[in-house]
């Protein structure tokens, strides 16, 4: 027999799954895919991804610690170049220097000025998602090759012997095609694409060239330290280094996939991140594959989004699925090796995933103010029960689960403009859950999962000592 109380929730229950159908109906007539991302996707060009690679080439050197005095060579010319080019784009395109003064320390061998180069293009909204590479470059004898011929993975943070003069400008000749010309390259043709699409964006996009990424991911620190200091809310940052080649150094060719790193544990915000790459990369870009790698990045290599992991932002690294390391930090890193059509592929992916993003709602609050999870057994002892906070803009939301042993989302379930839905019988325990904001065009934010956060251990104190 139920109880008064129960026959109540019953009711209540029922009326949520009829409301979250009908609103499933209105949500899905929208259609999966938005047509002014269609047409901002297609957009992307090679041939200009082509002529920016072959104008940062020329500058022979992009090595953070080379000449400024140049107008034609060095870090200095170039980022001259990237901020005047950016600011061709749109007068809605908001483009400056993130200049820091750096004195000597680690790999930054003299007191040094570095200048992100960045260009914000605002959003009804102050969120921000970011899309990134790095604009600066190194060489070494023996480049990436060397390094890797050598026992075991090296440490990225080794300090390197320092030359001769260290207060002379580091001009050898590092051209960074690949590394990260093509990250670079990628960005500004994103910042182009963006700023010229007459899309008005719920989210501020920021394209943001780094300096002094071979020096330890210098550029990105310095950026991510202001971002915590001055309450940035920075919700995602899309990472591209070496996204430009499809010929490994051993020979394979792989032109129609690319590969995301991000950081564990398995439910953190970048593997959500990561899973919404590869869901809407996929819609927008089917013929180019993204394969998810659940670790931060290679053994003993680094890249810009951990810079941003560090100081607890979200954020992914693209890198491309076949490398070839003795074009890595060496002279041999041109124009030839790159792909135009692979590295076009990459920024369409990049495209996709972040028009997404800044066009749907931010994604949903499924903690409480401890940091606890909003997930309970109500009514019955054995439901699922979800709870989060209403996102700002959303008219539905969608319910991801999976077996509590497994990488991806299995099952998948629209619902209307609820903050709470009861799947009856579900057992918690046995699932990951999680929630993402849809807005009216069907518009989806990364998905929010229902994570415990790790316990802290109570030492347990024993009489007599
Ligand atoms: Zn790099």
């Amino acid at each position: 027999m139920l109880t008064l109380a129960r026959r109540v929730r019953s009711i209540l229950l029922l009326s949520l799954v009829v409301f979250a159908c009908s609103r499933t109906v209105l949500a899905q007539t929208a259609g999966d895919l938005d047509p002014r991302i269609v047409t901002l996707v297609a957009s992307i060009s090679p041939e200009r991804l082509g002529a920016t690679l072959k104008k940062l080439e020329s500058f022979e050197t992009r090595n953070s610690l080379s000449s400024t005095d140049s107008a034609t060579r060095g870090i200095g010319a170039a980022r001259e170049w990237i901020l005047t080019e950016m600011k061709s784009f749109s007068p809605k395109l908001q483009v400056g220097f993130d200049t820091y003064q750096v004195p000597k320390q680690g790999r930054i061998i003299r007191d040094v000025e570095l200048r992100n180069v960045m260009a914000i293009l605002p959003g009804r909204s102050p969120r921000r998602i970011y899309i990134s590479g790095h604009y600066d470059t190194v060489a070494r004898a023996g480049g990436q090759s060397a390094s890797n011929s050598a026992d075991g993975p090296l440490d990225p943070d080794a300090p390197t012997p320092p030359p001769a003069n260290p207060t002379a400008p580091l001009d050898n000749l590092a051209p960074g095609v690949n590394d990260d010309g093509s990250g670079t390259a990628l960005t500004i043709e994103l910042a182009r694409a963006f700023s010229q699409s007459g899309i008005d964006f719920d989210a501020t996009l920021v394209f943001m060239c780094h300096v002094a990424e071979e020096q330890g991911l210098v550029g990105a620190r310095l950026h991510a330290q202001k971002a915590v200091a001055e309450k940035i809310p920075i919700e995602a940052v899309l990472n591209n280094d070496i996204v430009g080649g499809d010929t490994g150094g051993s020979g394979i060719v792989d032109g129609a996939t690319i590969r995301v790193y991000s950081e564990g544990p398995e439910d953190s915000p970048s593997r959500a991140l990561a899973r919404f790459v590869q869901r809407w990369g996929a819609r927008y870009v089917p013929s180019h594959r993204v394969r998810l790698m659940a670790r931060a990045d290679r053994f003993g290599r680094g890249g810009d989004h951990s810079a941003y992991n560090q100081l607890g932002f979200t954020a992914v690294g693209f890198r491309e699925s076949r490398e070839n390391f003795t074009r890595q930090h060496d002279v041999r890193d041109t124009f030839a090796g790159i792909s135009l059509p692979y590295l076009a592929q990459n920024a369409r992916v990049n495209a996709a995933a972040a028009a997404t993003l800044a066009l749907a709602p931010p994604p949903p609050v499924v903690t409480n103010e401890r940091g606890q999870p909003t997930i309970s057994r109500a009514p019955s002892g054995y439901d699922a029960n979800l709870r989060w906070t209403a996102s700002p803009g959303a008219v539905a939301y969608r319910i991801f689960w999976r077996e509590a042993w497994g990488p991806d989302w299995q099952r998948d379930l629209l619902v209307g403009n609820v903050t709470n839905v009861v799947l009856p019988n579900m057992q918690i325990d046995d699932y990951v859950f999680g929630v993402a904001a849809v807005d009216a065009a069907g518009h989806e934010s990364f998905v929010s999962a229902y994570v415990t956060p790790p316990r802290a251990s109570t030492p347990i104190r024993t009489s007599g000592q």
